[in-house]
């Protein structure tokens, strides 16, 4: 039996990027991945993911994601793609929203260049939009988007590059410490490792031996052919937007990605709970009808729905992530629980695990993501 010194099981965005970081540093790795390379079964695919740093979920997140930015630019290096793309993105809502007074909070808290503009700004500037009077918007400059298939694939790369040992179609079945270390099952194998890395995704309920609350939902991303053309909607034209309701309700969108004539739209939560190997994957007509209806009101121009996919969240109770040491094996690091808004930090998330793993602590400050704080209890 070979010995590793860290087993990562779950190769999606998190995974692969600690199979990454762990392998440039020079440690023997194990990757597990239940599935093949960039799956469109768990929650890292559908083209493009929101990037931004003026965040509006907690000013906590201002200096990771300020430390993120330059890893996206190196792994992109490495992979010789662009995976990050600035745009600038608006956040619209009333002016007390959380879109709104949540990322003007962090703006200004960390003196992020950023503008607010009101109703007749938004239209003149983005015509697209079709805020009502009361509304206004934040303006970002740094936010974008980046790829995500794009990036699984470019760290599955450098990780096996740097000497990874990453094995697909390899279902982990558990796992138990041994002392110091771990035991990793597969139905066919048994490995030992010095630490253990879990980031499992939507099968965190399963794999994670917490005694925290972890909801799984499914999420639907949608698609549109613009009426008139994608020109208005080009990147370098068009931002990534978010728009808060006053009842709460966010859906958010993107450019029209380089090479496409559609548009990605989707609603923020539609809590549907789901189990990730039981999930319906088809679209119903009612809920391309709900999207159909809110274009009609914020973006006109977006009437033709051209196609839909399903995509899975795991929630926490606060919405924050579950990212440390596990309270009770100080062998096993944890990944989970992202909340539906954890890909921008994905590059980030790898060089925490790995400091997790070689050194016993980062010298990010992750304590919002406690996996032992009082908000995750069951
Ligand atoms: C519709 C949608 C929109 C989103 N939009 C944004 C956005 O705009 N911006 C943003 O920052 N974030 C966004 N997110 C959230 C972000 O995509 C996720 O937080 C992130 O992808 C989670 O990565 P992960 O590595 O935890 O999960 P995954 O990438 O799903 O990886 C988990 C992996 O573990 C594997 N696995 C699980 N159990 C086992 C096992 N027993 N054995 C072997 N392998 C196993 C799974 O097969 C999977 O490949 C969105 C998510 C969705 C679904």
């Amino acid at each position: 039996m070979t010995a590793y010194d860290v087993v990562v099981v779950g190769l999606g965005a998190m995974g692969s990027s600690a199979a990454r970081h762990l392998a440039a540093r020079g440690l023997r790795v194990l990757g597990l991945e239940q599935f093949t390379p960039a799956h469109d079964r768990g929650s890292s695919h559908g083209d493009s993911r929101m990037i931004r740093q003026a965040y509006l979920e907690h000013p906590s997140y201002v200096p990771l994601l300020q430390h993120a930015y330059p890893l996206w630019e190196e792994l992109g290096e490495r992979a010789h793609q662009r995976l990050l793309t600035e745009t600038g993105g608006v956040m619209i809502g009333r002016p007390d929203s959380g879109a709104v007074a949540g990322s003007r909070r962090s703006a200004e808290q960390w003196g992020l260049p950023h503008e607010l503009l009101d109703a007749t700004g938004l239209r003149e500037r983005f015509p697209t939009f079709s805020p009502g009077d009361d509304e206004v918007a934040l303006y970002e400059e740094r936010a974008g988007f980046v790829r995500p298939e794009a990036t699984v694939r470019a760290q599955v790369e450098a990780a096996t590059e740097d000497g990874a040992d990453l094995r697909f179609g390899e279902p982990v079945t558990g796992w138990r410490a041994t002392g110091s270390g771990v035991r990793v099952s597969t139905a066919a194998e048994s490995f030992d490792a010095g630490h253990l890395v879990l980031a499992p995704g939507a099968w965190a309920p399963r794999l994670l031996d917490l005694p925290i609350a972890l909801t799984v939902e499914r999420q639907i991303l949608h698609w549109y052919a613009p009426t008139g053309g994608t020109e208005p909607f080009a990147v370098g034209r068009h931002p990534v937007w978010i728009w808060e309701d006053p009842d709460g309700d966010e859906v958010y969108g993107f450019p029209a990605l380089p090479g496409e004539t559609e548009v990605k739209v989707a609603f923020f939560r539609r809590p549907v709970p789901a189990d990730p190997d039981h999930v319906d994957r088809v679209v119903h007509p009612e809920e391309v009808a709900e999207m159909d209806v809110t274009m009609r009101r914020k973006l006109p121009a977006l009437a033709q729905h051209t196609r839909a996919v399903t995509c899975l969240y795991t929630l926490t109770p606060d919405s924050h992530f579950v990212l440390g040491r596990h309270p009770e094996y100080p062998q096993v690091s944890v990944a989970a629980g992202f909340s539906g808004h954890g890909f921008k930090f994905t590059p980030l998330v790898g060089e925490i695990l790995a400091d997790l793993a070689t050194e016993g602590t980062t010298p990010h400050d992750v304590s919002l993501f406690d996996p032992a704080r009082p908000a995750l209890r069951r």
